[in-house]
């Protein structure tokens, strides 16, 4: 996979980077497989440009048929060439090949047809009739309208749902988009650039892509006063600062941040089926998932039980080349994210936990950001690596003393994203209704689908993405009132 470096798309071009280009690595072998356009500031300041022109002054925000068709155009000319797009997955995201069969390929693509459909059935205007607030007759209409540039900044561990969950509700809600992807995943952004330029109708300007070795690309489209959207996915601590610097021009930001989300079995649910679950939810893609549940809560009566069932499970998963079909957990994205991995389990036994299985360097795999699946045991919540988010294949298990414990102990959390909880009926229920989370698995039920709004409470976010909630996160509200002559009321 190498070649010639890839473009951004600005106004509608395929065009080289301003600062040259820069490697894209493959954490599995730890080998550059080609390079990307580096964007500079003049090039996200074209980019913005652009987008704000395709905005004000053609009929895109107007024209929900030609976005729709848009939409649509690109899910197909995406899935025309969704094996070219498996392998960049496979080799620039190290996301293991079964996975872009689901949630890192497929399913974003074809989900692109939600926000299209939404689009078509949209109630856009919404007629409230006649009435007399303060004595003066009025027709009252409420009409739904885009914001017009969104800012769209993006993470690695998931890219492809991450850009279409953005792009798709923002450009089918009738906005113009800057997409500014992670530095470590250029090519899966570039490659959607580059079918967008070639095999779609979307007006230049209407989706421009500016890839970047510099995360300060990032910092400037939050700045910006043309943009009027940033719709950011990414660590709580960035969340912040684009936060602060959108505060400046007073932009809508929606934030998709990190978690620690729980995951709690009750006293009366099948332990060792629910530890199976744990452990592989969080050694899929080597833990790279905000969403994942990163700390296990389990009646203190089975903890020894407990942990020999979730090392079990965990001892079953393919950890490995992600070329391999049984491969469930790959390598980590970087040199610099296995190290902060590791870091999190020196932690862990500085803090007087220890391994229940893991905590290094899978045996054999002397190349590639690998680290085991780790089950770490022996600490409380209140533990550094029980808190903040490790975003690894590590589990820490914590002990409860029932059902008012573990519902005190999962909601001790900076974070919100997601939380599960095993148990029989009644009681997993009643837990749902009081976890702070966003979203809730009862029994292993599945929330993720392009139908359902996603999104954290507390500092894992603000607003929701997919879903009509996502969908509405990208339109502006505005109130009609005409003066009625004569009306009686
Ligand atoms: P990150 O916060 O380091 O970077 C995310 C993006 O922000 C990148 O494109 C980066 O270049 C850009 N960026 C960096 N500094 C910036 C700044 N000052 N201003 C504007 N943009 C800036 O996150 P990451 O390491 O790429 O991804 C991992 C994190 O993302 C984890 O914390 C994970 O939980 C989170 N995440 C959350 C969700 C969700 O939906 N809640 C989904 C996926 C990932």
């Amino acid at each position: 996979m190498t070649g010639a470096p890839t473009q951004l798309l600005i106004d509608g071009a395929l065009v080289a980077g301003g600062g040259g280009a820069f490697d894209t690595v493959n954490p599995a072998t730890e080998e550059a497989i080609g390079a990307a356009a580096d964007g500079d500031a003049a090039d996200l300041d074209r980019a913005i440009a652009a987008a704000r022109t395709a905005f004000d002054t053609s009929d895109w925000g107007r024209d929900t048929a030609l976005r729709v068709h848009c939409l649509r155009q690109l899910r197909d000319a995406l899935n025309d060439e969704i094996e070219t797009l498996r392998e960049i997955t496979i080799a620039e995201v190290g996301a293991p090949r079964s996975l872009t069969y689901r949630g890192q390929l497929q399913t974003p693509v074809d989900d692109l047809g939600f926000p299209a459909a939404t689009a078509e059935s949209y109630p856009w205007q919404v007629d409230l009739g006649v009435a007399a607030p303060m004595g003066i007759a009025t027709a009252r209409t409420v009409v739904r309208e885009p914001f017009g540039v969104v800012g769209a900044i993006t993470p690695w561990n998931f890219p492809h749902q991450v850009t279409f969950a953005k792009i798709g509700p923002a450009l089918a809600a009738g906005n113009t988009v800057v997409l500014k992807p992670a530095p470590d995943t250029p090519w899966c952004a570039a490659e959607v650039g580059r079918i967008i330029a070639e095999k779609t109708d979307f007006p230049p300007g209407v989706v421009n892509i500016v890839t970047a070795s510099d995360h300060r690309i990032g910092a400037q489209l939050a700045q910006d006063p043309r943009v009027d959207v940033v719709s950011f996915t990414g660590s709580t601590a960035t969340g912040r600062s684009v936060m602060t610097a959108a505060a400046q021009t007073i932009k809508k930001v929606f934030l998709e941040l990190g978690g620690k989300s729980a995951f709690v079995i009750l006293d009366d649910a099948e332990l060792s089926a629910a530890c199976a679950a744990a452990a592989s939810t969080v050694a899929m893609h080597a833990g790279q998932g905000c969403a994942l549940t990163t700390r296990l809560l389990v009646p203190r009566e089975r903890y020894g039980e407990a942990l020999d069932a979730v090392a079990a499970a965990m001892s079953r998963v393919a950890v490995g080349d992600p070329n391999d079909p049984k491969t469930l957990c790959g390598p980590l994205i970087s040199a610099k994210q296995r190290d902060r991995v590791q870091s999190y389990l020196d932690l862990a036994i500085a803090e007087g936990g220890t391994f229940h299985c893991g905590g290094g360097r899978p045996a054999g795999l002397d190349r590639g950001f690998f680290i085991e699946p780790t089950v770490i045991a022996g600490l409380t919540n209140q533990a550094r690596v029980a808190r903040e988010e490790i975003f690894g294949p590590v589990l820490v298990v914590l002990a409860h003393d029932g059902d008012a414990d573990a519902l005190r102990i999962a909601n001790d959390s900076p974070y919100g994203l997601s939380a599960t909880v095993f148990g029989s009926a009644e009681r997993a229920a009643r837990m749902a209704s009081q976890l702070r989370a966003g979203t809730v698995n009862v029994n292993g039920g599945m929330w993720y689908s392009a139908d359902v709004p996603f999104g954290g409470y507390k500092q894992s976010g603000v607003g929701r993405e997919m879903g009509l909630a996502g969908f509405e996160e990208y339109l502006e509200t505005k109130v009609v009132a005409t003066a009625v002559p004569g009306a009686q009321h």
